[in-house]
C-alpha cells in the first residue's frame, strides 16, 4: 500500500528536517557562487572532469583561501563532487543552478496583462492572460480561467518574449506534465497515481468527461477533460498535422471551427473521435486510458457506405 508513503519512505516531518539541513547549507552567497561557477563547465564535452582547484577559486574570487576551502567542503558530497582535485556540481548540484537561474529564489516581475491572438474554442471570444508571482492565467470573459501553469521567473521577465510566446510554452510545459502523468509518473516527485478516475461533470457551463488522478506520494491531485489527456498522442498529433493544424500548439484551440469532437463512455473503457477534414479519427481506450485502436475513416455519406459494404464483405 502506497497511500501515507512519503519521499523515499521518508514521512513528512523526516523530509523536512532533511531538507532543511540541505536548504541551511545554501544559505550563504559564497557557496551559490561556487555553485554558479561549477555550471560554467556545463560544456559539450563527454569527458569534462569538472574544474581544478585553481581555476575553480579563480572564477569565484575569494581573496581568503580558509574561507574558500572551508565553504566548498560544505557543498561536497550533496552539491559538489570531488576527485583528483578536481569539482563538479552533483545531481543536486544542478538542480538548485538551475533554479537559480530560473529566478525561482529570487525572482519578482510586473504584473502583465494583455489580450492574446487566440480565442476561446467555446465561444470565440478573445482570450486574455495575466502574468503574476510566477503564474500565467488565461481567462475568457464567458468562460473565467480556462489555462494555468507556473513558469520559471526568468521567462516572464524577458521583455522579448510577448503573452502569446508565454501561454506556447506553458501550454507545451502542460503537455509534457500530462504526457508524464499518464506513464504513471508524477512531474513533482517521481511518485505513481491513483485513478484514473473518470466521471461526468459540468464545468462552466460545459460538458465534460473529467479525468482524476492523485499522486499516492505527494499531495498532488487534478480532474482534465479526457481529450485533453489523448491530444498529444501520435495518432491524434499525427492526423491533425495532415490537416495542417498543430496539435501540440494553442492554435489547435483557436482553429476548432475547423474540426469536432466527441467522447463517450462504453462499457469497458471511452471513444474519443475527432473529425476534420471529412475524415474521423476514433480512438478507443481502456479503463487505464490505453489506446486501443486508433482507426481512421472518411466520414463522407457514400464513403461510410462503401466502408460498410466491405466491412460486410
Ligand atoms: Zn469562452
Ligand atoms: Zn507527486
Amino acid at each position: 500500500m502506497w497511500v501515507g508513503e512519503q519521499s523515499g519512505g521518508m514521512t513528512d516531518r523526516e523530509l523536512a528536517e532533511t531538507a532543511a539541513d540541505g536548504l541551511s547549507v545554501l544559505a550563504n552567497p559564497l557557496r551559490l557562487r561556487i555553485l554558479l561557477a561549477l555550471s560554467e563547465t556545463r560544456q559539450p564535452d563527454w569527458e569534462q572532469r569538472g574544474m581544478s582547484y585553481s581555476d575553480l577559486r579563480a572564477a569565484v574570487g575569494v581573496e581568503d583561501g580558509g574561507r574558500f576551502n572551508y565553504h566548498l567542503d560544505e557543498l561536497r558530497g550533496r552539491f559538489v563532487g570531488n576527485e583528483d582535485g578536481h569539482y563538479w556540481l552533483s545531481a543536486a548540484g544542478w538542480r538548485i543552478v538551475d533554479e537559480l537561474y530560473a529566478g525561482t529564489f529570487s525572482g519578482s516581475h510586473e504584473r502583465r496583462e494583455g489580450e492574446l491572438s487566440y480565442t476561446c474554442d467555446a465561444d470565440d471570444e478573445p482570450l486574455t492572460a495575466t502574468v503574476e508571482h510566477g503564474l500565467i492565467e488565461v481567462t475568457c470573459p464567458t468562460h473565467g480561467t480556462v489555462f494555468d501553469m507556473t513558469l520559471p521567473f526568468s521567462l516572464l521577465d524577458d521583455s522579448d518574449r510577448d503573452l502569446d510566446d508565454l501561454y506556447e510554452y506553458a501550454f507545451r510545459q502542460a503537455q509534457q506534465y500530462v504526457e508524464s502523468v499518464c506513464s504513471d509518473v508524477c512531474p513533482h516527485c517521481g511518485g505513481r497515481f491513483d485513478g484514473p478516475d473518470v466521471e461526468h461533470a459540468e464545468v462552466k457551463q460545459r460538458e465534460y468527461l473529467l479525468v482524476g488522478f492523485r499522486c499516492r506520494r505527494c499531495a498532488v491531485a487534478f480532474r482534465l477533460p479526457i481529450e485533453q489527456i489523448v491530444v498529444f498522442r501520435p495518432p491524434v498529433v499525427g492526423f491533425f498535422d495532415d490537416y495542417g493544424i498543430d496539435a501540440t500548439s494553442p492554435a489547435l484551440y483557436d482553429r476548432s471551427g475547423e474540426w469536432t469532437m466527441d467522447v463517450h463512455e462504453h462499457e469497458d473503457g471511452f471513444v474519443v473521435a475527432f473529425e476534420c477534414g471529412g475524415e474521423r479519427l476514433t480512438l478507443d481506450l481502456d479503463r487505464s486510458l490505453a489506446t486501443r485502436s486508433p482507426s481512421r475513416e472518411p466520414i463522407d455519406d457514400d464513403d461510410e457506405a462503401k466502408l460498410t459494404e466491405e466491412r460486410n464483405g
